[in-house]
């Protein structure tokens, strides 16, 4: 099968040099090997989040950490901020976990802003709040800092933020934004094969959850906790992928996080002016852009150009590069174009050359 590389919001291309490291010769999880290899990349992801805390390793697509969060974390209501198809559908799985659920719903596209999430918790009725950083349908990201600033005010409401799509493309100090629990998978901008979440928990995490009895075992938050002070993890870990994240990380500290934050930025401007150029304009409102993909108006919102997306997506298949042709019900109205991961000046350079030539005519 011929290789086509993808540009898509993720999973993103996955490196000849993390496949390689899939390949060590595999390791009991309760051994020593394990307990170094966690041990090795722990201190790692620790400055990765710049926190104190332990972070977790937990095998599952980041949907097992967004709902186990739940889970482990809200017993009266929960505010869900929906302003795209991620995370709109947190909402709909608080609700199959039985959980009174609250949708704050703004335009997909609107960021979710700090005054409206403060109108919510002010009324005393959540213990618990689900934000998504990055939501990656619409490439809108919301302001986390002020966000997070709320915190302050309500101690007893459980921060829950999804950071799937930003983290390692701009910093998450998480014990500076004070919120408790971040996760992401690793296959967007991490640039890892699919299948492995990571996530942090704040000691007033860890305590909300000593208080409920039906935390599940699988996301059971103690359970990691318990288990990460030996570095291990509840139950048996995709170790091949753990050997990747680790491999990963050490390009990432070679690299030097603050030179990978503003690779991102330059990557994705080059992705912005581009759609510029073309004549298009960008879906999210003005300011709330993503840093890890474009989402291009395409006759969702009115202004811009219009192109036929499944010709324009087909003609640059055929050039041996995928990108999304649109997510949810914006789908064909917006397409977008990732830059997470390993993608430098010159491999969007590249990029926008393929594009620029399957635009033409369209
Ligand atoms: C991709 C994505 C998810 C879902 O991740 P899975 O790996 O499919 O569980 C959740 N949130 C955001 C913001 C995403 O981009």
């Amino acid at each position: 099968m011929a290789h086509v590389k993808l540009h898509i919001p993720g999973p993103v291309e996955v490196s000849a040099k993390t496949f390689q490291a899939m390949t060590q010769p595999m390791i009991g999880h309760r051994g020593q090997g394990f307990k170094d290899l966690y041990g090795r990349i722990q201190p790692q992801l620790q400055t990765l989040l710049s926190t104190q805390q332990r972070v977790y390793l937990s095998t599952s697509s980041a949907w097992g950490v967004m709902e186990g969060a739940l889970t482990n974390l809200c017993t009266k209501k929960v505010l869900n901020c929906m302003c795209g198809a991620f995370s709109d559908k947190w909402f709909d799985v608080a609700k199959k976990l039985g959980k009174d659920a609250e949708a704050l719903q703004v335009p997909w596209g609107s960021p979710i802003r700090a005054e409206q999430i403060d109108a919510r918790l002010a009324t005393g009725q959540f213990d618990a709040l689900t934000l998504i950083h990055n939501e990656t349908s619409t490439g809108t990201m919301s302001p986390l800092d002020e966000i997070a600033a709320l915190k302050k005010k309500y101690p007893d409401v459980m921060f829950i933020v999804d950071a799937v799509s930003s983290l390692t493309a701009l910093p998450h100090r998480f014990d500076d934004l004070g919120i408790d629990i971040l996760l992401a998978g690793t296959q967007k901008a991490f640039a890892l094969p699919p299948g492995l979440a990571v996530f942090v928990a704040s000691p007033a995490a860890l305590a909300k959850a000593a208080t409920i009895k039906t935390r599940g075992y699988y996301f059971d938050l103690l359970e990691f906790e318990k288990n990460a002070l030996e570095n291990m993890t509840p139950s048996t870990p995709a170790i091949s992928l753990v050997y990747a994240l680790e491999s990963k990380l050490g390009d990432f500290f070679a690299e030097g996080l603050e030179t990978r934050y503003a690779r991102h930025t330059q990557t994705n401007q080059m992705l912005k002016d581009w759609a510029t150029r073309q004549g298009f304009t960008l879906f999210p409102e003005a300011g709330f852009e993503s840093k890890t993909l474009v989402c291009v108006n395409n006759g969702a919102k009115p202004g811009g150009r219009v192109i036929d997306v499944a010709t324009f997506q087909k003609r640059i298949k055929d050039r041996g590069i995928l990108i999304d042709g649109g997510y949810g019900k914006i789908k064909g109205t917006t397409f977008r174009i990732s830059n997470m991961g390993d993608e430098t000046p010159e491999t969007i350079g590249a990029l926008i050359e393929i594009l620029d030539t399957a635009i033409a005519g369209l």
